[in-house]
């Protein structure tokens, strides 16, 4: 499949990189390493590549080089007009957001993602739901392009990876995710940098925050649920951004008499937006019962429920 793809990329004059809105690790990381790579093959400017999301970039991931060069959907006009659109970690075509309006029966749209509950919108669709990340794709991708892995790359590839496996924690590493690696370090990431900056980077709201979260949640021994709701209200009065809320469903997960956690937040609009782990449970399945989806032991949605009825919806389908 790498070859058709290799052959769209060829045959494209413009070409769109995006990823899912509410950006992570590796919907940034894998969408700037393609986009340096396929640069670094565009020594003559023939093509024009563009990385566009919905959303702004979190600051936390502005240390990757070039993340600059990422752009926001609003500041580029519907009109332009893109051959080739890649979607990168992106599970439906609504986790794209408003990058959709570029999409239209002219151009071919190229699907590579790792999420099981992919629903392949793509002309093309590399779903390798085997991968700890869409940066390890791409990585191979890269490989197979034959385009060189410089360090602003390597960086891109190995903080998606390390965002998505929680620093080589979860079950999703392979040994081809620690071969990876071991290349990337070879080209000189500075791991302990990174995992500074993703993990041991909290504000000291942040850290208040964790006090809450640690003492306020709430615990379903019968359905070893463990979850933790943040009103839009609570958000406000102590200047919360969603940037801040980053990884909570990670450390409720920490217990050890919990199999799920759920970390929810209200957004402006009043609609919930849920994170749900798990250690044996199917996290993908509940998510799914709000239209959204990820993996078995990471997944998410948004649902213009409530939160007690969100709460609700889920105790009733753990079945233990
Ligand atoms: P997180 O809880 O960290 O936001 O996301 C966990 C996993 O679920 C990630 O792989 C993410 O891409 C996926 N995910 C999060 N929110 C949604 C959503 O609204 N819809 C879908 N389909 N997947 C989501
Ligand atoms: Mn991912």
């Amino acid at each position: 499949m790498f070859n058709e793809i290799k052959e769209k990329i060829q045959n494209a004059k413009r070409i769109l990189i995006t990823a899912h809105k509410n950006p992570d690790g590796d919907a940034i990381g894998s969408g700037l390493a393609l986009m340096l790579a396929l640069n670094a093959l565009n020594s003559d400017k023939e093509k024009i590549i563009r990385f566009v999301i919905d959303d702004k970039i979190p600051k936390y991931l502005k240390f990757l080089n070039h993340s600059f060069l990422i752009e926001e959907k609003s500041n580029v006009d519907t009109k332009y007009k893109f051959d080739l659109i890649i979607a990168l970690d992106s599970a439906n075509i609504e986790r794209i957001g408003r990058v959709a309006e570029f999409i239209d029966e002219t151009n071919t749209v190229i699907n590579i993602d790792h999420h099981i509950s992919n629903t392949k919108y793509g002309n093309i669709n590399f779903i390798g739901s085997e991968y700890s990340s869409t940066s390890e794709i791409i990585y191979e991708l890269i490989q197979f392009l034959n385009i060189k892995i410089d360090l602003d790359i390597a960086e891109a590839i190995y903080t998606g990876i390390v965002n998505d496996t929680g620093n080589f924690a979860y079950s999703n590493v392979t040994e081809k995710t620690f071969f990876i690696a071991y290349e990337l370090k070879k080209i000189g990431v500075d791991n302990s940098k990174i995992n500074n900056i993703l993990f041991k980077n909290k504000s000291l709201k942040q850290m208040k925050l964790f006090g809450k979260l640690f003492t306020e949640f709430v615990f379903v021994k019968e359905k070893k649920l463990i979850y933790y709701f943040l009103s839009y209200n609570d958000m406000k009065s102590d200047k919360l951004t969603k940037d801040d809320t980053e990884g909570l469903v990670d450390f409720l997960r920490d217990f050890e008499e919990a199999d799920f956690s759920l970390f929810l937040r209200e957004e402006e609009n009043g609609s919930v937006k849920g994170s749900i782990r798990s250690k044996n449970g199917d996290s993908n399945h509940l998510a799914s019962l709000f239209n959204g989806g990820g993996h078995k032991k990471a997944a998410g949605f948004t649902s213009s429920l409530s939160s007690t009825e969100v709460i609700d919806i889920i105790m009733k389908n753990i079945i233990n």
